[in-house]
């Protein structure tokens, strides 16, 4: 899946790990169009989530989430099955720690869509692999109104679900300075743009050759 570079006969691994690249930001972003764009060209692989929060409209399971019930989450968190876990907008959400750490290690960049109590989880995480790999970015949207007008144009969620989102999405902007890079969104392009570059130089990087 990832390419390997070659440079025979000298002290180079051939092989590197793959990138943690975290992805932050309001609900209404696009963060998970930045994500899947990158990982439908089979560049990265994208970490389906597990959470306890309904299905919306056309969202299948195993794909879009695991979609758990209260008692069974509990369980994987007792467990330790999670990499990191938070509760969202009233519902839990968390990624699995074996699909992360097999991925990083075969090379395979991966891309986590988790909130701003999720990214300081993984940035806390003392494991030095993890420290080389992480790549954490956080999706910043032009203004509130931009992403009102953006959130009600998605349609997923009834009013007290997107009055709730519109509400902490302040809370989560105030924690932009925690992330190594930040995006401010403009168009879909342009977006996608920024993020495949940021991408594509975090790739060079000399830490993930081990
Ligand atoms: P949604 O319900 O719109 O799919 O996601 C709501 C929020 O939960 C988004 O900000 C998303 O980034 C976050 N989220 C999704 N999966 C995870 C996860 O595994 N861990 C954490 N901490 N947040 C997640």
């Amino acid at each position: 899946m990832v390419a390997v570079d070659n440079a025979q006969g000298m002290d180079f691994p051939a092989q590197r790990l793959g990138l943690l690249i975290v992805l932050s930001g309001p609900s209404g972003t696009g963060k998970t169009t930045l994500a899947h764009r990158v990982c439908d060209r089979g560049e990265a692989v994208f970490s389906v989530s597990c959470t306890t929060r309904a299905p919306r409209p056309g969202e299948v399971d195993g794909k879009d989430y695991f979609f758990l019930q209260e008692a069974d989450f509990v369980e994987r968190i007792g467990r330790g099955e999670f990499f990191e876990h938070a509760s969202v907008h009233g519902r839990r959400y968390g990624t699995l720690k074996s699909y992360v750490v097999e991925n990083l290690k075969r090379g395979t960049d991966v891309i986590l869509d988790i909130d701003v109590q999720g990214a300081a989880q993984v940035r806390a995480c003392d494991d030095e692999h993890v420290r080389r790999c992480l790549l954490d970015v956080f999706v910043m949207p032009p203004g509130l109104e931009e992403l009102r007008v953006r959130l009600s144009g998605r349609a997923t969620e009834d009013a007290a679900a997107f009055e709730l989102r519109m509400r902490n999405a302040a809370g989560e902007m105030a924690h932009w300075r925690e992330y190594s890079h930040v995006l401010v969104s403009g168009t879909r392009e342009e977006d996608a743009a920024r993020f495949e570059a940021l991408v594509t130089a975090a790739r060079m990087r000399s830490s993930l050759r081990v």
